[in-house]
């Protein structure tokens, strides 16, 4: 029987891939769940996005509430942090933390999570987080090339693709 698994997705153009890997022998339900998004148009244009590659794969996906006072409240101290240092672990565990409650409710098989697609996030720093959780499993979907398959992808499918992580913390790349 195939295992039903919840797919944390940071965003929609990072979930190309892993959409297609997992699910070539699981049942995958995505779960959006981004209180670390700023501002909130932006959370709302991401959502927007995670709607339509959805649609396209015809999968079910659920929303998590948006709580960004919480997520800055779950960083305090940490705002002048770099990427990739203890900023985004804190923030990485708050997103993995939702999502194991939200399998959990949901009678999931177990849960997982596109941020490893990403080559500017550490794999092993978010199976190291995810070890916390018994249902966590550990897929690095870097590998395959999955970073380069995902960019190939969202721009098959059109999907809006954001120029920074997400938090107002968060570098922006120049213009
Ligand atoms: S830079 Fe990205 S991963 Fe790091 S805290 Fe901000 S939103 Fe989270």
């Amino acid at each position: 029987m195939r295992e039903r698994v919840l797919l944390h997705v940071c965003c929609a153009p990072c979930a190309t891939h892993p959409v297609n890997v997992l699910s070539a022998d699981h049942d995958v339900t995505l779960f959006f769940s981004n209180s670390n998004i700023s501002p909130a148009a932006e959370f709302e244009r991401r959502l927007c996005a995670a709607r339509e590659l959805a649609a396209r794969m015809e999968l079910p996906l659920l929303v998590d509430d948006y709580d960004h006072d919480l997520w800055l409240a779950e960083v305090s101290g940490l705002e002048k942090e770099p990427e990739k240092g203890k900023r985004c672990h804190v923030c990485f565990r708050f997103s993995l933390a939702r999502t194991a409650a939200a399998a959990e409710a949901g009678g999931f098989d177990g849960f997982t999570t596109t941020l490893t697609v990403s080559p500017h996030k550490s794999s092993p720093v978010i199976f190291g987080i995810g070890e916390d959780f018994e249902e966590f499993k550990a897929v690095n979907f870097k590998k395959q090339d999955g970073f380069r398959e995902s960019v190939r992808l969202s721009r098959e499918y059109g999907l809006y693709r954001q120029g920074y992580c997400g938090c107002e913390f968060s570098a922006v790349p120049p213009s």
